[in-house]
């Protein structure tokens, strides 16, 4: 089957030409007779999302999940992490066994667990209460509670570079993040085995010129990639500007959605707990901002309405973070990968989605 596109994102670049697809995997690019204004990308892949469409994930059943993944797959995503911020062991277990062993429509990569082992002061919408210093065995009940893929931590807490260790041993990648790590810190925790940040300079120790704080450590090494979310609201533009020219290839769009994704403005819940979402900012009842109302396709256009190219705008969607959670497999466009494609016309909007060639987004 040929997709019927102009173009393709093929290595990070525009290559001209048709799709083939063939049982669930790509079999050619750059097949001639393709044109027209439609693009094939990788599908997009969201390393955070809290909730979608009105679900909150942390205690949503099979229905949620799979009206949280049909409004996934309309705004690009193929493939995600369930994130799960802070809570009491039992609801973080619980909500680990919830997730749907295949899929809910855009594949499941595993769960992102936000927390329990943050720093206090660096909590953003987390609940205190919840908040456990570093705990090996808590850590390994969690993690034989269901697959997970990546967790952030405050890596400056006392025993972390134990959870650290246990983590990367099992295959779970570390994220730093809602931490007060100083620089000298934050470089101990990488050279430790933490190759990535969560939600770069929000829930962090503020960078000032003689405590640059982890933030910056991450931007200064080549070898550590960052989650930005770009909403213009969790950042200004100049710092995403910043922060795209030191990072460029190593920085990764993430939403941090909560249910009011795909929705609008109004009241959800973020970890069971109300937020609410009003001109598209999504906050607790004290004002702490509380997650977002972002979509990946909408955090590429406004990348790329920065004056990142549009090509490097969707490697920040797609292959930059499936490589922080070592799947390589996904977020690119390549014969003998599997056909997770988005299609977008040139305004950006999604016209259709296949997930391992099935279409399910059709425009
Ligand atoms: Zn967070």
């Amino acid at each position: 089957m040929r997709l019927g596109v102009g173009a393709a994102l093929v290595d990070g670049r525009l290559l001209p030409g048709d799709v083939e697809i063939e049982d669930g995997v790509i079999t050619a690019l750059g097949v001639a007779g393709g044109r027209g204004p439609m693009i094939a990308a990788a599908g997009f892949v969201d390393l955070q999302a809290n909730g979608f469409a009105g679900v909150d994930f942390q205690v949503a059943d099979a229905d949620g999940y799979a009206r949280a993944g049909e409004g996934l797959l309309a705004s690009g995503v193929t493939a995600f992490q369930p994130t799960f911020i802070t809570a009491p062991e039992v609801d973080l277990a619980a909500a680990l066994a919830a997730m749907p062993a295949g899929g809910c429509g855009p594949r499941i990569i595993g769960a992102h667990l936000e927390g329990p082992f943050l720093s206090p002061q660096r909590l953003g919408a987390h609940d205190a209460a919840g908040c456990r210093a570093p705990d090996l065995a808590l850590l390994r009940r969690l993690l034989d509670a269901g697959p997970v893929s990546q967790m952030t931590l405050a890596p400056e807490l006392h025993g972390a570079f134990e959870l650290i260790d246990e983590l990367v041993g099992r295959g779970v990648t570390v994220s730093c993040g809602h931490s007060d790590a100083t620089a000298a810190e934050a470089h101990l925790a990488f050279d430790r085995g933490a190759r990535t940040v969560t939600h770069l300079f929000n829930a962090m120790r503020p960078s000032v010129p003689r405590d640059p704080g982890i933030a910056m450590a991450a931007l200064a090494r080549t070898d550590v990639t960052v989650q930005v979310i770009v909403d213009g609201h969790h950042l200004a533009a100049e710092t995403v500007l910043v922060a795209w020219q030191a990072a460029a290839g190593r920085f990764a769009l993430v939403t941090d959605a909560v249910g009011a994704a795909g929705m609008g403005d109004g009241r959800y819940k973020l970890g069971g707990t109300e937020v609410v979402a009003e001109g598209g900012v999504v906050r607790r009842a004290d004002g702490t901002l509380a997650g977002s109302a972002l979509t990946m396709v909408q955090a590429v256009r406004n990348l790329h309405a920065l004056g990142v190219e549009l090509e490097d705008a969707l490697a920040a969607a797609s292959s930059v973070p499936a490589r922080i959670v070592g799947r390589d497999d996904l977020g690119r466009l390549a014969v003998g990968a599997p056909a997770d494609i988005v299609i977008l016309d040139d305004r950006l909007e999604v016209q259709r989605v296949l997930v391992e060639g099935g279409a399910r987004v059709a425009g």
